[in-house]
């Protein structure tokens, strides 16, 4: 059996059955990932991944290991790291190397993990497709020739193509889930605030939030738990109390039975996510997903999610704004790239900029500033911020009828890799627009793989599970219901020979 594609739960009991050595486990990870030719990673540093195995290893041996000790997992390149240089994808912050870590990798790393090394993602989180990275696009391992889905596309397809069995992702307007369904794999995005961002290099701070990604909703469970909780250097973080998501796995609802593990489970299906927009076949696929449901015991009722098409423009100038006063931060003074072609401040400010900022981060800096200038203001940013409020009621609403809200993540599956300068940025925002709502209104939401299209070659589609505020937990038991009963979750691609 090939360990690289197992779940966290079978890698534990490789580990706690001495099959296999933490150290042998990270080996064999850092070997893949030097063969990788997807892009999926930007850094390494072997020396001190093993270093962190022996010391997994040597507690579980002591047997004093928990659920995640000596699991290897990859981080995103866009939370800080001590050990590993941190770029967020963009040659501003070429060769930074924090004096810090993120709150994220702190907690991950006291659960006894050990950190492989740093994802590739869309510069500052900005894209879907994984193409604006400075350092080079990453693509899809179920088809090279397609994207795998962003920003967190490098999180996503390290875990698809068995480079890392989980990674960290974030999600602002649907970062974990859109590449995660469009490698195969699962995702969740928590609630708004569940997650600290402490460390977590800032797009738009307001709908900023890490998830885990890894092959099953158990998993996601397990990094969930560890990732979660309180923390004081995140003024956003809610103080919730702190729990086991995976603690309704044995009872997903209160009416619950051996063979209706779903029964009683209200799945609100919005029109609005089932209209001409979503292709054909992965409507299918999706359709077949709530059928299976259905059989787990759930029912089907109708909501009304109507203006989840002004999901996009409410984004596309809430997020740029927020972005163009984050990154104003990067000036060349302080950190990062400085231009060494200037002779006074205001030369240095916008030389050392326009050098390091990739075109679509100059772009959405520029309709930020737009949104939030004198004038424009109120025509924009407010009446932004007002719709957004908005979205979040019609959610409120929808979930008075039904537990969790079910549809497609995107409307297509993955898109083949194009040169991004010829691309039309339009397209690939409006592509965002299942995902958005979910991060407008703060709700956590997940991607669920469940069946593949046939585009030439087979590309793998997500199901949307979307909930009301801090039902993480009712939601990876539904999910975790949904993969005993099938096993789309553990395809893989063609694997290397
Ligand atoms: N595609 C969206 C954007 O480009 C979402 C990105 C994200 O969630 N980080 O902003």
């Amino acid at each position: 059996m090939d360990l690289r594609y197992s779940d966290l739960a079978g890698l534990r009991q490789a580990l706690d059955s001495g099959m296999v050595s933490a150290e042998e486990l990270a080996q064999d990870y850092l070997a893949a990932i030097s063969r990788d030719t997807h892009g999926a990673m930007l850094a390494v540093n072997p020396e001190v991944t093993l270093a962190q195995a022996r010391a997994a290893q040597a507690l579980i041996d002591a047997g004093q290991a928990d659920r995640l000790t000596g699991l290897p997992v990859a981080h995103k390149d866009i939370f800080v790291t001590q050990q590993w240089p941190t770029t967020a994808g963009s040659k501003i912050l070429q060769g930074y190397q924090s004096p810090f870590d993120a709150e994220v990798v702190t907690r991950l790393g006291q659960a006894g993990m050990v950190t492989l090394g740093k994802a590739s993602c869309d510069e500052f989180a900005m894209g879907s497709a994984n193409q604006h990275c400075a350092y080079g696009p990453c693509s899809n391992p179920w088809d090279a020739s397609r994207i795998p889905g962003g920003s967190s596309g490098g999180s996503a397809a390290a875990v698809a193509a068995g480079l890392a069995p989980a990674a960290t992702g974030t999600d602002t307007g649907g970062s974990v889930r859109q590449p995660a369904a469009m490698c195969g794999i699962t995702g969740i995005k928590p609630t708004y605030g569940r997650i600290s961002r402490w460390g977590l290099v800032a797009y738009a701070s307001s709908l900023d939030q890490a998830g885990p990604m890894a092959r099953t909703a158990q998993d996601c469970a397990w990094l969930l738990t560890a990732m979660a909780g309180f923390d004081p250097k995140d003024a956003t973080s809610l103080e919730q109390p702190t729990e086991d998501f995976s603690r309704l796995f044995d009872q997903p609802t209160a009416s619950a039975t051996e063979s209706a593990p779903l029964a009683g489970l209200r799945m609100g299906l919005p029109e609005q996510y089932f209209g001409p927009g979503l292709a054909p076949q992965v409507r299918q696929v999706i359709d077949q997903a709530i059928a299976q449901l259905e059989r787990l015991g759930g029912r089907v009722v109708p909501v009304d999610l109507p203006r989840t098409e002004l999901s996009i423009p409410s984004y596309y100038v809430i997020a740029p704004a927020e972005a163009s006063s984050n990154l104003s931060r990067f000036d060349g003074v302080r950190y990062g790239h400085r231009t060494d072609q200037a002779q006074d401040l205001e030369t240095l400010y916008r030389r050392s900029r326009t050098e390091g900022f990739g075109l679509e981060v100059q772009r959405r800096i520029l309709i930020g500033t737009f949104v939030l200038s004198h004038g424009y203001y109120d025509a924009y940013y407010l009446q932004a911020q007002k719709v957004r409020r908005l979205i979040a009621q019609d959610f409120d609403r929808a979930f008075e009828q039904c537990d969790l809200i079910l549809g497609p993540v995107s409307p297509t599956a993955a898109w083949p890799q194009a040169d991004v300068k010829t691309q039309d940025p339009l397209s690939e925002y409006l592509a965002d627009v299942y995902t958005l709502g979910a991060s407008l209104a703060g709700l956590p939401a997940m991607s669920v793989p469940c069946g593949f299209v046939q585009a030439g070659s087979r590309l793998p589609v997500g199901l949307q599970i979307i909930g009301p505020r801090f039902q993480e937990a009712r939601m990876l038991a539904v999910a975790h219901a949904y993969q005993l009963s099938t096993d789309w979750h553990y395809q893989t691609p063609e694997r290397e020979s």
